[in-house]
């Protein structure tokens, strides 16, 4: 390095690096180049080739006749570092079957997953798609149109519900789809207003058909890569395309059926519910965190039995605060995957705890989070 520093006078002043260029292999390939560059940009030039692999041979004073006179472009004409490109998924499939013409799958079963005390409606229906071409892949969603009229006298408006079974369905045939639906009910002048078309799943019986279109979605798709890192942030029913990712990752029997899928990187599942017995998927969970305790972790929220720092109820930002500076550092890793799926109002929270972990860090967070979202990493479905 003290040749650069020998040659530091004056600043218009050209110098030749000449140098050695390599092929992948250890066997030198075109040979001996040399290079002119500005004694301004010597310094700058001769890091970025010992970076690029390529051999120095040496750095002389002035103009070689073969050098090549290709100074280095200022920073402001450099062509700016693409952020990686976000993956296309251009196989993945959508609309394979439209409103005009739903596919008819038919219920196997239905029934509750909350334990004796849990607040609402939440059923697990899992549905047939036997005789058609629907098909789907972990973190898509499905139309569903109720039966009935509207009051207007129209066929029902459909209803998107994220898919919670992986591609293989939970029997692993690759013929069904499974949904996680909590009975929408709110007050309304005074009287309880049931949802359309959470209640009509949630009380359609095995045997009857349901009209399905889809699938549709490539936001929650998960990577392919078995070793990124998935932090997935869920709130009540939102749970749906973690269950099914988790499946994917940990399920004996869906590992069995994904040759090239064998992940082995972090998964960490942040769950928010109101009480205990409104934990969803609660013993799948529980066998993932006992056989693969190296690469699943589980940090739940239950917002009417646990208290944040202020006192009030305990939701998942506040778990994400807890442990910001951790989920800061996963995310600064290429390999990692933030997903976000349930109720709007999260993401506020989300959003100021990793703003203090980057603002500690000497970063912006108002500037990272675009950027992560352009590289497909920071994917949210939130309603
Ligand atoms: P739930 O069982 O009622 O649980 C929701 C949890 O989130 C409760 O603990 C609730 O606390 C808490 N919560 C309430 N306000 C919050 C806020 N501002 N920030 C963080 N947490 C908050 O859930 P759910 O009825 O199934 O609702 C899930 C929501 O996700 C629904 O709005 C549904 O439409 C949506 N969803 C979206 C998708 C999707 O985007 N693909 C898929 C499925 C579900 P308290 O009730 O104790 O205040």
């Amino acid at each position: 390095m003290h040749v650069l520093s020998a040659a530091s006078s004056g600043s218009s002043q050209i110098m030749t690096i000449t140098l050695q260029e390599f092929s992948g292999s250890s066997v030198p390939a075109a040979g001996i180049r040399r290079l002119a560059v500005p004694l301004s940009q010597l310094q700058s030039t001769y890091a970025r080739l010992l970076r690029s692999g390529v051999r120095i041979l040496g750095v002389s004073n002035g103009l070689s006749s073969t050098a090549a006179v290709k100074p280095e472009p200022s920073p402001a004409a450099r062509p700016a570092r693409k952020a990686p490109a976000k993956p296309a998924h251009g196989d993945v499939p959508v609309n394979l079957y439209k409103p005009k013409a739903p596919f008819v799958g038919k219920v196997i079963s239905n029934g509750s997953l909350l334990k004796e005390g849990a607040i609402g409606r939440v059923n697990h229906v899992t549905m047939d798609l036997s005789g058609g071409d629907l098909r789907y892949v972990e973190g898509q969603s499905i139309g569903i149109i109720p039966d009935g009229l509207a009051d207007n006298g129209k066929p029902h408006k459909i209803r998107l519900y994220s898919i919670a079974s992986t591609r293989h369905g939970d029997n692993l045939a690759g013929h069904t789809v499974s949904l996680c639906v909590r009975q929408l009910q709110y007050e309304k002048d005074g009287e309880l207003v049931n949802g359309v078309c959470s209640t009509f799943l949630c009380d359609v019986p095995p045997g009857a058909p349901v009209r399905i279109t889809g699938p549709v979605g490539k936001e929650m798709l998960l990577p392919d890569d078995e070793d990124a890192n998935v932090i997935m942030l869920a709130t009540g029913t939102g749970i749906a395309p973690m269950r099914a990712y988790l499946r994917r990752m940990f399920d004996p029997g869906e590992r069995a059926k994904n040759p090239h899928y064998a992940f082995r990187g972090k998964a960490w599942l942040f769950m928010g519910v109101p009480t205990t017995p409104n934990l969803l998927y609660e013993e799948e969970f529980q066998s993932y965190l006992s056989a693969y305790p190296d690469n699943f972790r589980y940090t739940k929220a239950i917002s009417r039995e646990q208290k944040n720092g202020e006192g009030g109820r305990m939701y998942i930002q506040h778990r994400v605060a807890e442990h910001a500076d951790e989920i800061f550092d996963l995310i600064k890793l290429d390999a990692t995957h933030l997903y976000m799926c349930g109720l709007r109002g999260m993401e506020p929270g989300i959003d100021e705890a990793m703003a203090t972990a980057a603002a500690d860090r000497g970063l912006e967070w108002k500037t990272l989070r675009p950027q992560l979202k352009k590289a497909g990493r920071w994917h949210v479905e939130t309603y």
